[in-house]
């Protein structure tokens, strides 16, 4: 059993985006600017939000983070986007999910100018993507095929199960593993709360994606001899034994599963800081795509 590294990756990754944001200091061209929208004090929102801003810091990226009150109005909240979208010197918009149940998720990622949508979650994104068209690819599901990417995974062929059928997670990794590309070339089943036979799908799988939310869904009995496991799941765990007073939980039963797998992502320390480096690709994509 290997360990896919994403703290180590991630490093590499940023290390890469120091350097080329370096040169365009020399150059006298600008430098990325990232800017972070935090609405309302959501703990786990908040330690997102400061480890995006703190990536930014040390790739030499500009970042901006704007709070905002969970008592904000949509409308308010569209203008803040709105602004941001003019704004010439800000490259990537980011909006931190989930938003009070009084605004629309919706509305707020379709206001976002897809220039500048480096989530990518901009419905505009998600259909460039599902074409195979350039685009901004959703950060966790590009983190995860970077990591794959990285550790020369040949996916060809593989059956791929999917655990999540959201838009920000399960769906685009289900597209983007069934993709004509390397690595993808995996046939796709995806799984959702209503799926029968759960267990005996993901006895099929040569690579399971587990992005449920639910903490050590993913047992032993539920995983075949030398699987791939990407573990997509962070869930706050109550642990009186923290001084945080919470364990960082994953959606795999890593004592059981991992004994039997050829290779799996831990949490913390896997998919999360891909998530945080692919954001970062992004950023400068549109920094660059923009000159
Ligand atoms: P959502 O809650 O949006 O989606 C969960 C999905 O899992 C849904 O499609 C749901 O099905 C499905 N599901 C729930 N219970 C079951 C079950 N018992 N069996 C099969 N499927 C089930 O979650 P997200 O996709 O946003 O996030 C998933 C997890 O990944 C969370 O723990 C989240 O914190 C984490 N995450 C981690 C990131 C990272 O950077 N590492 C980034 C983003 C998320 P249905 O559609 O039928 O309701």
């Amino acid at each position: 059993m290997q360990i896919l590294d994403g703290l180590l990756i991630s490093q590499h990754i940023k290390d890469a985006l120091k350097l080329q944001v370096a040169q365009l200091v020399t150059e006298g061209k600008k430098v990325p600017h990232l800017a972070a929208v935090l609405v309302g004090n959501n703990g786990a929102s908040e330690t997102y939000v400061n480890a995006k801003v703190k990536a930014c810091a040390e790739t030499g990226f500009k970042s901006t983070l704007i709070r905002l009150e969970d008592t904000i109005s949509e409308n308010r909240l569209l203008n803040v986007i709105g602004e941001l979208n003019t704004d010439i010197d800000v490259d990537g918009i980011l909006v931190q999910l989930p938003l009070p149940k009084h605004i629309s998720d919706e509305k707020v990622i379709n206001a976002i100018d897809i220039s500048k949508d480096v989530d990518g979650f901009h419905p505009i994104s998600i259909g460039k993507m599902v074409q195979g068209i350039s685009t901004f690819v959703p950060a966790t599901p590009h983190g995860i095929m970077l990591l794959l990417e990285h550790y020369k995974i040949d996916t060809r062929g593989m059956h791929a199960v999917v655990v999540g059928r959201s838009n920000i997670v399960g769906r685009p990794i289900s597209i983007l593993l069934s993709s004509n590309t390397n690595p993808g070339n995996c046939t796709v089943t995806i799984c959702h709360s209503q799926t029968k036979n759960l267990r005996e799908l993901c006895l099929q799988a040569d690579l399971i994606v587990a992005a449920l939310g639910k903490p050590e869904f993913l047992t032993g009995d539920m995983v075949k001899e030398n699987a791939i496991i990407i573990d997509v799941g962070i869930t706050r765990v109550p642990d009186a034994s923290k001084k945080s007073g919470f364990a960082l939980k994953g959606d795999v039963k890593f004592s059981e599963v991992a004994p039997k797998c050829s290779y799996i992502t831990p949490v913390p320390g896997g998919v999360g800081p891909m998530t945080i480096a692919a954001l970062m690709k992004n950023t400068f994509k549109a920094c660059i795509d923009k000159n």
